[in-house]
């Protein structure tokens, strides 16, 4: 049985902080691991946002921003394939949320997430021109990307991803990169990777997978990630590797940025290509129809979403956690690992982590190294901690 500790968060005065716009729902590529086709009701769903949907988004971001006095609002715009949307369709969006900042005062940062193959200069221009942060797919090297991100008619993509990156790299635009972890490299093959391609931000996100699954170890890989991140940042490379920054943050008793690492609620809101609200797009990995509300832009503002029940029950399955993970000595660094690797069939939610064992070894690591990096020695030679875990 799990706790309730919504009431303790303040779980209905609380303004939606970021959107996830889905303006794109299929993709140009095929990749094996993706969980966004898991659910086959994507195929319902418009193929592309449509103007007369953008212009009630952007009508109840506006109302958002000015009801709550927010300061900031940050919009990812993702997929499928966002980039099928269309550069204008971009700067249209970028230029009117430059307008509602100027009206209301709350900077609206506006991010993507792509798989890089339509990537050219005349994106590049928008990005770079209207502001656009990147964040670029890309497994790492090619053996290892291409294994599962891959054309329809089966050839791997990394050389098109590959290209965009470097490519992006080359221009003022914020460009991070998003890898999924393939336990079976060693994680200096992606380090050594992103450094050649000049990319110093990125993460290597944890497969997916649920409860029902059996998903290989990973435990040695961020391990030796971590080792890895140690070993750049000693030599002043600056390079922010995200999943250890947030594992790190989240051991010293700080908020991670992130949503799976750490105890605390997923508030995320995403928004549909026709409009309508649905509970955390990563959730779709539990099947037909699981993030599906009746909840739409058209009848209902940005936050009345808290009072859905689908967004609700996603919420709160977030902070309430299983009897296990409230007796762990980990609870508040990992908060029960990544929701949606914490479904079953048989409990829903209230489970550990599928790789709950991986995690205990992670954080167990992570937090004997940093005691020996960030113990000092007080007056007398009594040594102290710096913060906590
Ligand atoms: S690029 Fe993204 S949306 Fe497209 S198939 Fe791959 S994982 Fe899925
Ligand atoms: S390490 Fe395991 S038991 Fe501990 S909080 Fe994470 S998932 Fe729960």
């Amino acid at each position: 049985m799990s706790v309730d500790v919504s009431s303790s968060v303040g779980f209905r005065e609380q303004p939606i902080t970021q959107l996830l716009v889905k303006v794109a729902t299929r993709c140009n590529i095929d990749c094996s691991y993706c969980y966004w086709f898991r659910d086959a009701s994507v195929y319902d769903k418009p193929k592309l946002m449509s103007a007369d949907v953008l212009n009630q988004l952007l009508l109840r971001i506006e109302q958002h921003a000015a009801k709550w006095s927010l300061v900031d609002f940050p919009i990812t715009l993702h997929g499928g394939e966002p980039l099928l949307w269309g550069v204008e369709n971009f700067r249209r969006l970028a230029e009117a949320c430059d307008g509602i900042a100027s009206r209301t005062g709350c900077d609206i940062p506006l991010a993507v997430t792509t798989n890089g193959v339509l990537v050219d200069d005349e994106w590049l221009d928008c990005f770079e021109a209207c502001n656009i942060s990147v964040a670029i797919s890309l497994d790492g090297p090619a053996h290892i990307h291409d294994l599962h991100r891959r054309t329809f008619q089966g050839t791997g993509t990394h050389a098109a991803a590959e290209r965009a990156a470097r490519m992006l790299v080359s221009r003022n635009i914020g460009v991070s990169a998003l890898a999924v972890c393939n336990p079976a490299y060693p994680p200096e093959q992606y380090v050594e990777f992103f450094a050649a391609c000049g990319i110093s931000s990125y993460d290597i996100m944890i497969p997916d997978a649920t409860v029902d699954e059996a998903p290989p170890s990973i435990a040695a890989f961020y391990g030796g990630l971590f080792e890895q991140w140690l070993a750049a940042n000693s030599k002043a490379a600056n390079v922010d590797i995200r999943i250890v920054s947030d594992m790190i943050t989240a051991l010293l008793g700080n908020n991670s940025p992130t949503e799976g690492v750490g105890h605390k609620p997923i508030e995320l809101c995403t928004v549909m290509t026709d409009g309508t609200v649905e509970a955390h797009d990563v959730l779709r990995i539990a099947g037909d129809g699981f993030t599906r509300t009746g909840f739409n832009i058209f009848d209902h503002a940005i936050d009345e979403v808290r009072n859905e029940p689908r967004w609700k029950a996603a919420r709160e399955a977030s902070i309430n956690l299983c009897a296990k993970c409230r007796q762990c000595k980990f609870m508040n660094a990992c908060g029960g690992g990544y929701l949606p690797h914490r479904f079953s069939r048989k409990n829903g939610y209230d489970n550990p982590s599928v790789y709950c064992d991986d995690l205990y070894a992670m954080f167990e690591n992570m937090d004997a190294v940093l005691k020996g990096h960030l113990y000092v020695s007080k007056p007398g030679g009594e040594r102290v901690g710096v913060g906590g875990g």
